[in-house]
């Protein structure tokens, strides 16, 4: 089944025709309504008027998160806030997040295309979904959630956590469907044999996995776990949030980015320069029809391969490769992107740290694990009754990466020079 036939098949040669009338547009009105793209544009010498063929695509440079951050809060939003109906954002201290508007047409609009999702992976107005992606500032549940409604499926809005929960719902409303993070999958299945369930006899037939950096071989470990068929879906919160590319039932063959809104090209993350489609590079994307925060050429930093041989379910979109890798620093915790610039942020804020910090990722169970070792001063190894500031320190430092990064690490505070000269801040010891 194919949500919207008419879209989503459209010819290759009607389609390039229809991103390139709706460039022009988007330019149009980023020019005259961001400050930002007035500016960009004529420090690059051309006008929204050059711009006429896709071709002319890349003549427009690239905007990055930073220039994201640099415009915190609203800085890139192309209406006025009486126009906004929701906002969502990034993880991360004031100035170093990144912040996403949307109109009401814009909600729309990604409703449709999380239906298109949804329809693709087989869903019907007859499924259960247990949708355990985030709710609240992250893009994930709330995308989801309404899609859900607009099949006609029957949605449980679960958000993550209360895992035990979870599982007892997953066995009494016996939903046909899992969303969530493909980490969380596996630590739902491991917590539910943990406690004697049968994961295998639930009623679920399908899953839809995204958010976290996972390879076929968890796909293969979460489709053995449950007896499901597990798909891949594809977001950027920049871009609007889960969505932007999914996987059909042909399964494990790249998911269709969907081109009518968005624009995806190849670059070297080195050079800058247009990859031939088809060779592996950072992906970029235009957005096409968001009216309230539209991005042209954005870095997404997420590396990967198109796939331009037709697929067989009849989608005439191009597809994209599971991400695997990152061309900057980015990390995916349980979900969340964090940098770490943002952990250096927080710490600089807190009072008797001092600047060095290693961050130490591994898995415990089928979760990410945090342990964050920071220098403190010498006084606190030195004087009397440090021990109670030692505490007050590594209290606060949890407390702060809990409230802005979401991340909940196990602290370890070591005297001063412990870390310095050890070239890694970060050690990710996951293998995905
Ligand atoms: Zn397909």
């Amino acid at each position: 089944m194919i949500y919207n036939e008419e879209f989503e098949t459209l010819p290759r040669e009607a389609l390039k025709a229809l991103q390139a009338k709706r460039l022009q547009q988007v330019l149009q009105r980023v020019y005259h309504t961001v400050g930002y793209y007035k500016k960009s544009l004529t420090a690059a010498k051309i006008s929204p008027d050059d711009i006429r063929s896709l071709d002319d695509l890349k003549k427009i440079p690239f905007i990055t998160r930073q220039d994201l951050r640099n415009n915190y809060p609203f800085g890139l939003f192309a209406v006025p806030m009486s126009n906004i109906v929701r906002l969502h954002a990034s993880s991360g201290t004031s100035g170093r997040s990144s912040v996403f508007g949307y109109t009401k047409r814009d909600i729309e609009t990604w409703t449709d295309l999380i239906a298109r999702s949804l329809v693709a992976a087989g869903l019907t107005k007859n499924d259960i979904v247990h949708n355990a992606f985030s709710y609240g500032l992250p893009p994930g549940g709330l995308g989801l959630h309404y899609g859900i409604e607009k099949i006609g499926a029957s949605v449980i809005p679960m958000s993550d956590g209360n895992t035990k929960r979870q599982i007892t719902l997953l066995q009494d409303f016996g939903p046909t469907v899992l969303c969530s993070t493909p980490s969380y999958a596996l630590h739902l299945a491991q917590e539910g044999t943990a406690m004697g369930v049968d994961m295998k006899s639930l009623q679920l037939r399908v899953g839809i996995f995204g958010g976290d950096l996972w390879s076929d071989t968890t796909r293969d470990a979460i489709e053995n776990a449950f007896g499901i068929k597990a798909l891949n879906i594809f977001g950027l919160s920049e871009m609007m949030g889960p969505g932007l590319a999914m996987e059909c039932l042909e399964g494990r063959h790249g998911m269709h980015i969907f081109e009518d809104h968005f624009i995806v090209e190849t670059i070297n993350p080195e050079t800058g320069k247009i990859l031939p489609e088809g060779e592996e590079g950072e992906l970029v994307f235009t957005s096409l029809t968001k009216e309230a925060f539209p991005l042209v050429r954005y870095r997404s930093g997420d590396i990967s391969r198109l796939i331009t041989e037709p697929c067989r379910c009849g989608r005439t979109h191009i597809r994209m490769e599971r991400v695997l890798k990152r061309s900057d620093d980015m990390l995916t915790i349980r979900g969340i992107n964090i940098f770490p610039v943002q952990v250096e942020a927080i710490l600089k804020a807190i009072e008797g740290v001092e600047p060095d910090y290693q961050l130490i990722i591994d898995k415990v169970g089928a979760l990410d694990a945090v342990e964050l070792h920071v220098e403190v001063g010498e006084k606190f190894f030195s004087e009397s009754g440090g021990v109670k500031e030692l505490q007050n320190i590594e209290k606060r430092i949890v407390k702060d990466m809990k409230d802005y990064l979401s991340i909940s690490p196990r602290v370890k505070l070591v005297a001063p020079q412990t870390l310095r000269g050890k070239s890694k801040r970060v050690i990710d010891k996951r293998s995905i």
